[in-house]
């Protein structure tokens, strides 16, 4: 369900699972993000059906729940959003911001 009201994009597991923000460039060298996406991976084993992470230690789906808390990201690197599902899904690259959500905030 979508946690934050007045999201464009849902916050579901579904999208959550199609972001492609953990293999983003701009993270990849982010401690803090990459022990979230280490976290985030070992609760996706346990968990039940319908389970849905808490925004706070998903490092993705920015587009939805806006910018990263990680101070540690490297925004000179290349945003790859417009290689995921859920960006052409919702066509976000018309939008405002249209990229790099965890530096801007989230789609509107
Ligand atoms: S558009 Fe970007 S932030 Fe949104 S789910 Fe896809 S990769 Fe993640
Ligand atoms: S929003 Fe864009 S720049 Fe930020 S982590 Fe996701 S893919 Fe990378």
């Amino acid at each position: 369900m979508d946690k934050r009201g007045n999201s464009k994009v849902a916050y579901t597991l579904e999208n959550v699972k199609k972001c492609m923000c953990p293999k983003c460039p701009v993270q990849a060298d982010s401690k803090c993000a990459m022990d979230k996406l280490d976290s985030f991976m070992k609760g996706l084993e346990t968990a039940r059906e319908g389970d849905v992470p808490e925004p706070q230690n998903v490092p993705g789906v920015y587009c939805s729940t806006g910018k990263t808390t990680c101070q540690d990201l490297n925004p000179n690197q290349q945003c790859i959003c417009y290689t995921c599902a859920v960006w052409k899904e919702y066509n976000l690259g018309e939008g405002t911001p249209s990229m790099y959500f965890c530096q801007n905030g989230k789609a509107t």
